[in-house]
C-alpha cells in the first residue's frame, strides 16, 4: 500500500512489550517507515526475531547479558546490527540523528529519561509510557514546548481527546481552552467492575491481568483492575492537554468503544470510537496528520452491544480517587504516587501483598511523604526514591 506521508525512521523504546508489537505490525503494514532502532529489557528471542524481521541499525539490551546473547546470535547470522547494552544506551538511540519518531512504550519510570531526551532532541515522539509524564509532567511539557517536539498521545482515551480537538488533530497549534468545557475520560472499569467487594482481598495476578477488553503487559493491566490506571491517566490528561482536574471527569464505558470524549462550551460533545486495538492510536501518531491502515477491524455499531456509561464508585475504586488528589496537588505528587504503584504492584504480581493493599501503600506513601514543587529533574528523582524506600518498609512491615 503507498500513502502520501514522508519516509520516517523509528526508534521504538520497548518493542517486545504489548505496544511495541502492535507498533511493528502496523510499521511492517507500510514501506515508507524504516525501524532504525529497536530496544528491550531482556527478552533476547523476541528482538533476535525482530531483528531477522525489520533490520534494524541499532538494538538496545538494557540487561548487559543477554545484550551479549544477542549479539552471539545476530554473528551466527552475519547480520550487521550494532547491540548496545544497559539502560544509558536507550537515549543514544532515542536521540540519534538518524532517528525522526520515537516510539515510546517502555513500561514505568524506566521510561523517563530516554523519553525526555526525546522530546530534547525535538523528535516526534508517540507517548505510550504514561508514567513519564506523570512521574514529571510540568518538566515534560515545558520542555515539549522549548524543544519544539511533537507529543503525540498513544494512550487509547488521550489519543481520541486529540482527535476531538481540531486545532491538534489538524497540526494547527494549541487549542483555545475557553472553548472546552470538559474532557470525559472513558474507563471500562477492568475485571472487577462488577466482583463483590469482600472478594478483591482474594484476587490473584491471573484474575487481575485477565482484561476483558484489552491485551496488555502485566503492569498496566494491574492498574486497570485497580483503576490507577484511570488515575494516572487523568494527570496525563491534566498536563497533556493544560486541564484543571476540574475540568475532566471519569465515565465507566465497559464496551470500550467510545474511547473518551470533549465537551464544548456550546453543549456540543465530539467522541472518538472504535474497536479497541491499541493499533488504531498507534497508527494515528505515526501518520499524523494523515491517515494510515491501521490493520484494526472497523466498527459495526449495527453489531455492538448496547453502549453504557456511568460514574465511577470511588469506595470500590479508591485509587482512581488517589489519582485526582495527586493531580490537584501537582509538584512532586504524582511521582510519588507512580513510583509507590510500581512497587506495589510488582509486589502483588510476586506474591507479597494482596491487592487491596496497593491501594493502601499507595494512599499512605502519598500522606506520608510531603509534596513538592517538582522543578527539577534530581527533585522528581528523589521523589521516586524515597517512595520506592517508603513503599517497600510498608510492604515488610506488612509481611511480618
Ligand atoms: P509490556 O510490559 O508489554 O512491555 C514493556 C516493554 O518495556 C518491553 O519491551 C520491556 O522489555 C521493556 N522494559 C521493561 N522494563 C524495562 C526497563 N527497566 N528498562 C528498559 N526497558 C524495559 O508493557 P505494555 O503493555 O506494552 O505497556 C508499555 C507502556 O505503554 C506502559 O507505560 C503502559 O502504561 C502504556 N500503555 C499500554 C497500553 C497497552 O494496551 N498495552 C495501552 C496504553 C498505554
Ligand atoms: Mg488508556
Amino acid at each position: 500500500m503507498t500513502n502520501d506521508v514522508a519516509p520516517a525512521s523509528i526508534a521504538i523504546l520497548g518493542s517486545t512489550g504489548s505496544i511495541g508489537k502492535s507498533t511493528l505490525d502496523v510499521i511492517q503494514r507500510h514501506s515508507q517507515y524504516k525501524v532504525f532502532a529497536l530496544s528491550a529489557h531482556s527478552n533476547v528471542d523476541m528482538l533476535f526475531a525482530q531483528c531477522l524481521q525489520f533490520h534494524p541499525e541499532l538494538v538496545v539490551m538494557v540487561d548487559e547479558k543477554a545484550a551479549s546473547n544477542l549479539q552471539k546470535l545476530l554473528r551466527k547470522q552475519n547480520l550487521d546490527i550494532e547491540v548496545l547494552a544497559g539502560a544509558a544506551s536507550l537515549i543514544q538511540i532515542s536521540t540519534h540523528e538518524s532517528v525522526d519518531t520515537v516510539m515510546a512504550a517502555i513500561v514505568g519510570s524506566a521510561g523517563l529519561e530516554p523519553t525526555l531526551a526525546a522530546v530534547k532532541s525535538s523528535k516526534k515522539v508517540l507517548l505510550a509510557n504514561k508514567e513519564s509524564l506523570v512521574m514529571a509532567g510540568e518538566l515534560f511539557i515545558q520542555a515539549v514546548a522549548d524543544s519544539g517536539a511533537c507529543l503525540l498521545p498513544i494512550d487509547s482515551e488521550h489519543n481520541a481527546i486529540h482527535q476531538c480537538l481540531p486545532e491538534f488533530s489538524a497540526g494547527k497549534g494549541q487549542v483555545d481552552r475557553r472553548l472546552v468545557k470538559r474532557v470525559i475520560l472513558t474507563a471500562s472499569g477492568g475485571p472487577f467492575l462488577n466482583t463483590p467487594l469482600e472478594e478483591f482481598v482474594s484476587i490473584t495476578p491471573e484474575q487481575a491481568c485477565r482484561h476483558p477488553n484489552w491485551k496488555m503487559g502485566r503492569k498496566i493491566s494491574v492498574d486497570s483492575a485497580t483503576m490507577m490506571n484511570k488515575g494516572l491517566e487523568f494527570i496525563e490528561a491534566c498536563y497533556l492537554f493544560d486541564l484543571n482536574p476540574n475540568q475532566i471527569d471519569v465515565l465507566i464505558h465497559p464496551q470500550s468503544i467510545v474511547h473518551s470524549l470533549v465537551e464544548y462550551r456550546d453543549g456540543s460533545v465530539l467522541a472518538q470510537m472504535a474497536t479497541p486495538d491499541m493499533r488504531i492510536p498507534i497508527a494515528y501518531g505515526l501518520a499524523w496528520p494523515q491517515r494510515i491502515a491501521s490493520g484494526a477491524n472497523f466498527l459495526d455499531l449495527s453489531k455492538a452491544s448496547a453502549l453504557e456509561f456511568h460514574t465511577p464508585d470511588l469506595t470500590r475504586f479508591p485509587s482512581l480517587k488517589l489519582g485526582m488528589d495527586a493531580a490537584a496537588a501537582k509538584g512532586t505528587a504524582p511521582a510519588l504516587i507512580n513510583a509507590a504503584n510500581e512497587v506495589a504492584v510488582d509486589a502483588f504480581l510476586s506474591g507479597k501483598i494482596n491487592f487491596n493493599q496497593i491501594v493502601l501503600i499507595n494512599a499512605e506513601v502519598l500522606s506520608k511523604i510531603p509534596c513538592e514543587t517538582a522543578v527539577t529533574l534530581a527533585i522528581i528523582q528523589a521523589a521516586d526514591l524515597a517512595a520506592r524506600l517508603e513503599a517497600n518498609e510498608l510492604i515488610n512491615k506488612l509481611n511480618h
